[in-house]
């Protein structure tokens, strides 16, 4: 069973100081304590060696370490890993670490499910549950840390993992501030991408944070028509409105938008979708992402053709949009958003096994 006690995660930098003071300590001790949680990849409070051990003991009496447990771990043949953590509560969150040549990527989740509802999504199937804290979104990317080699650095960040970002920043920024800051991970906020569904008032309020961070916004549809089928919550926002937004980030960090874009075999990846995309996006400057969809077990979508895909970006290509096909990334796991969490949900007989 973990721990009930809270995680060191959930505390600030400035807490962790005034939690130290509040115990006899100088202020370099939690500069001591985050050097081991963020560039040791220290697992527990017994391997920080330099505190004197009374602390390393009233830290344990206090704090969990990482407070959710592995349950299962996913490793595919291209050595994209994915992590199940069950949290103190029960509920299941998923994290991905994914390696390119130059890259590791950690996609971390922000809630436990989501209640945007997109229809071709696993992630939303059971609703939403609840937030996650900031000490459990941490614990996702500094778990995956932990699975890097010595040699190996994280060197990027997508939110894009299960949940609607946008609706738990005051969760997100602080994790985010974390990664950022030099006593943290160190990681340039241009290697930060946010993807959300598209709720305007939440991306205004990130643009007024004037980060770097990337914003992916996940379109689907050029018109209301097709996207209020697709992406349930846009019957109330609408394409224009999202946009809109999005140029105000644009103008405001000077960060292109990526607009994601999911294909769903025969229903929004003809000719005429990809025209009706092209129109809508003429005079902005976004980059399309073009996501074949990764089929979910019951869901009525497949698949689009691989000459269907290719067509789709070519024509947007060749009215000047900016497009890439996005390369599948451990397809022989469940890697696609959601999908681990819920055959967990549904069977709950998983084996369990120990990081
Ligand atoms: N809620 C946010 C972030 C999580 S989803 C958002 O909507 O952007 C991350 C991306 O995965 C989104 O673009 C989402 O539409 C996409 N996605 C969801 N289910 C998918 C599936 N079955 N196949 C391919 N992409 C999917």
């Amino acid at each position: 069973m973990a721990d009930t006690l809270p995680s060191l995660f959930e505390l600030s930098e400035a807490e962790l100081v005034t939690w130290c003071e509040s115990h006899g300590e100088r202020a370099f001790r939690s500069r001591q304590i985050r050097r081991w949680l963020f560039q040791n990849r220290a697992a527990s409070f017994d391997e920080m060696l330099d505190l004197p051990q009374k602390l390393r003991q009233q830290l344990a009496e206090e704090f969990s370490f990482f407070c959710g447990e592995v349950v299962q771990q996913q490793v595919a043949t291209d050595r994209t890993q994915k992590l199940l953590i069950r949290l103190p509560d029960g509920n299941t969150v998923e994290c991905v670490l994914m390696r390119e040549t130059n890259r590791r990527t950690v996609c971390i989740s922000t809630q436990v499910g989501c209640a945007m509802g997109c229809v071709f999504c696993a992630s939303g199937m059971l609703g939403l549950k609840r937030n996650l804290t900031r000490g459990e979104i941490l614990e996702q990317i500094l778990r995956v840390d932990r699975l890097l080699d010595d040699d190996e650095r994280l060197t990027n960040i997508v939110v894009m993992g299960i949940g609607e970002p946008l609706q738990n920043l005051p969760q997100l920024l602080p994790v985010l501030e974390e990664v950022t800051a030099d006593s943290g991970l160190a990681m340039s906020p241009r290697r930060v991408t946010i993807s959300t569904v598209g709720l305007p008032e939440r991306i205004r309020e990130l643009a007024t944070l004037n980060k770097p961070f990337n914003l992916a916004v996940s379109l689907h549809a050029a018109t209301d028509e097709l996207r209020n089928e697709l992406v349930p919550v846009n019957d109330k926002i609408g394409v224009e409105s999202i946009l809109a937004a999005a140029d105000e980030y644009f103008q405001i960090t000077g960060r292109r938008i990526t607009y994601e874009y999911v294909l769903l075999g025969g229903v929004n990846d003809q000719p005429k979708h990809a025209h009706q995309l092209a129109d809508l996006l003429a005079e902005r400057n976004a980059h399309v992402n073009l996501i074949p969809m990764n089929d979910v077990e019951t869901l009525p979508f497949r698949e689009p053709s691989q000459p269907e895909t290719e067509n789709f970006a070519a024509i947007l290509e060749s009215r000047g949009t900016a497009a890439t096909v996005r390369k599948r990334k451990g397809a022989d796991i469940d890697a696609a958003c959601g999908q681990l969490r819920l055959k967990k949900e549904q069977t709950d007989s998983l084996p369990i096994v120990h990081s």
